[in-house]
């Protein structure tokens, strides 16, 4: 039997759930190399382990031989046993964390508000259609704004922190309406005893003192779009009049510099076909000052020409790959480089991060349209498929509860039989309804880097992983939905 030693935290032991049928093993676990040797990942918990040579050796050649769906779970779990494997079952192991139970809906913990579906650029790579989402631009009414407030106060859980987000189009377009929204829930949850947090995604061109004076007085997080250098910022982001919406990104960034920075402003990086070398972008956003930068292939466009499509991931990976090795060098070497895909990877590694589900979507979060109406998320506002209530009447429970049900990564094909399904959650509901998973051989590779990163970071820089903390950390669009 071998002896495998887990390297980082253990995640914390699971109630035992009910038995479910397990995919075959190519499912369950992937053997990986690093300067370090052979280590093997453990999909239920997210677990890395050394492994003897011998072992990995004999594993691979187990699962390259059928795939996951056509293995003998009989033979399986004989040669887990054999080989000592930490699976369930095995004994001293417990139940696995996830089974095919669907969560239950949870008190909602956070809530975008889309104060403004309405844009002043207009950029063909736009999830949101310039912030109309196919409809007519319009702004929120404040009574709706802020009984969207009340209603995420009333459902959170007693005491529970809370997340108001402002999301559009371009949010700061109803500047005064952001302004008394913060003013509102930050009297409204003192009086309840909910901590509140916001945040604000921008692209920062009409950013003003008064607005960075906001951001730096109460706990915000602030992700601002960016698309590269002048050139490739402007080429992708049109302004009206023909002006650079880089240059008065550049403005709005010397605004915050003098007048107040929030606790955490990131870059968003939307990567299409005509984005420049991603290591450039990257570097180019470091260096304007971002606390962490990081990229988000366009899957679902209005304009197709510009969405990164299935064959063009092969390049997103050898890109992202670029940035990847030169942030572990540099972290390495003790220099930082926030590069946040990399760097959510890590902590999510490390703490053996693991979900069922993609994003809190439907589940924790929501997002409120400007008519009052409540969505899965801001990129599905306005989408019947994912209408949730409204903020009158409330979150509809039972339309959350059938999400969660249906949706469950265990019971999703292809995902079910995919090693990486615990980390990935399935895939973007936006993206999935548009397009289907044009992206899980990028997905697959780029995790694969990170596990051997991980392991090789937590010999040349252990504490890299006692500094970052979720706080650190960028998560989904204005970190609402994780
Ligand atoms: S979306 Fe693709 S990569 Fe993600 S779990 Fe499903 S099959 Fe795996
Ligand atoms: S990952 Fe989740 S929260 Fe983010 S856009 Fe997709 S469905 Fe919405």
């Amino acid at each position: 039997m071998s002896v495998l030693l887990q390297i980082g935290r253990r995640p914390p032991e699971p109630e035992p759930g009910p038995d479910s049928a397990r995919p075959g093993l190519p499912a369950e676990i992937r053997v990986f190399r690093s300067a370090h040797g052979a280590h093997l990942f453990v999909a239920d918990g997210s677990r890395v382990y050394d492994l003897p040579e011998a072992t990995a050796a004999r594993l691979e050649a187990w699962t390259a031989a059928t795939s996951a769906a056509a293995h003998d779970p009989a033979a399986d779990a004989a040669l887990a046993a054999e080989l000592g494997l930490p699976l369930w079952g095995a004994a001293g192991v417990p139940a696995p964390r996830i089974d095919g139970t669907p969560a239950a809906v949870p008190p909602l913990a956070s809530l975008s508000l889309n104060v403004m579906q309405a844009c002043n650029l207009s950029c063909g790579h736009c999830y949101a259609d310039e912030g109309r989402f196919g409809g007519n631009a319009r702004a929120m009414p404040r009574e709706t704004a802020f009984a969207a407030v009340d209603r995420l106060i009333a459902e959170a859980a007693p005491g529970a922190g809370v997340v108001v987000g402002f999301m559009g189009g371009e949010p700061l377009l109803a500047r005064e309406l952001v302004h008394d929204v913060v003013d509102h829930a930050t009297r409204a949850g003192a009086d309840t005893g909910h901590a509140v947090r916001f945040a604000l995604t921008t692209n920062l061109t009409t950013v003003r003192p008064e607005d960075a004076e906001l951001f730096a007085a109460h706990p915000f997080t602030v992700a601002v779009s960016l698309d590269g250098d002048r050139a490739g910022h402007d080429v992708l982001r049109t302004a009206p009049g023909g002006g650079s919406a880089y240059d008065r990104l550049r403005a709005g960034l010397d605004v915050l510099n003098r007048h107040g920075r929030p606790r955490h402003l990131s870059a968003r990086v939307s990567v299409t076909p005509y984005t420049g070398r991603l290591k450039d972008v990257l570097e180019h956003g470091i260096g304007l000052g971002f606390d962490e930068v990081g990229f988000a292939a366009v899957v679902s466009a209005p304009d197709p020409a510009y969405e990164i499509g299935a064959s063009a991931f092969a390049g997103f990976l050898e890109q992202m790959t670029e940035c990847g090795e030169t942030a572990l060098a540099e972290l390495a070497a003790g220099r930082p480089y926030p590069f946040g895909n990399f760097q959510t990877a890590m902590y999510e590694l490390h703490t053996g991060g693991h979900r069922p589900y993609p994003c809190g979507a439907g589940a924790g979060y929501l997002s409120a349209s400007a008519e009052g109406g409540l969505y899965a998320c801001h990129r599905l506002v306005d989408d019947p498929a994912f209408r949730m209530g409204s903020v009158a009447q409330g979150p509809d429970q039972g339309a959350r509860a059938e999400h969660l049900a249906a949706r469950h990564v265990d019971r999703a094909e292809p995902c079910r039989s995919c090693w990486a399904r615990y980390l990935c959650g399935g895939g973007c509901y936006h993206e999935v309804a548009r397009r289907g998973r044009p992206g899980c051989d990028y997905i697959r590779g780029w995790l694969a880097f990170c596990l051997r990163a991980y392991v090789e970071l937590s010999e040349s820089a252990p504490e890299f992983f006692r500094r970052t903390t979720p706080s650190d950390l960028p998560g989904d669009p204005a970190g609402l939905a994780r």
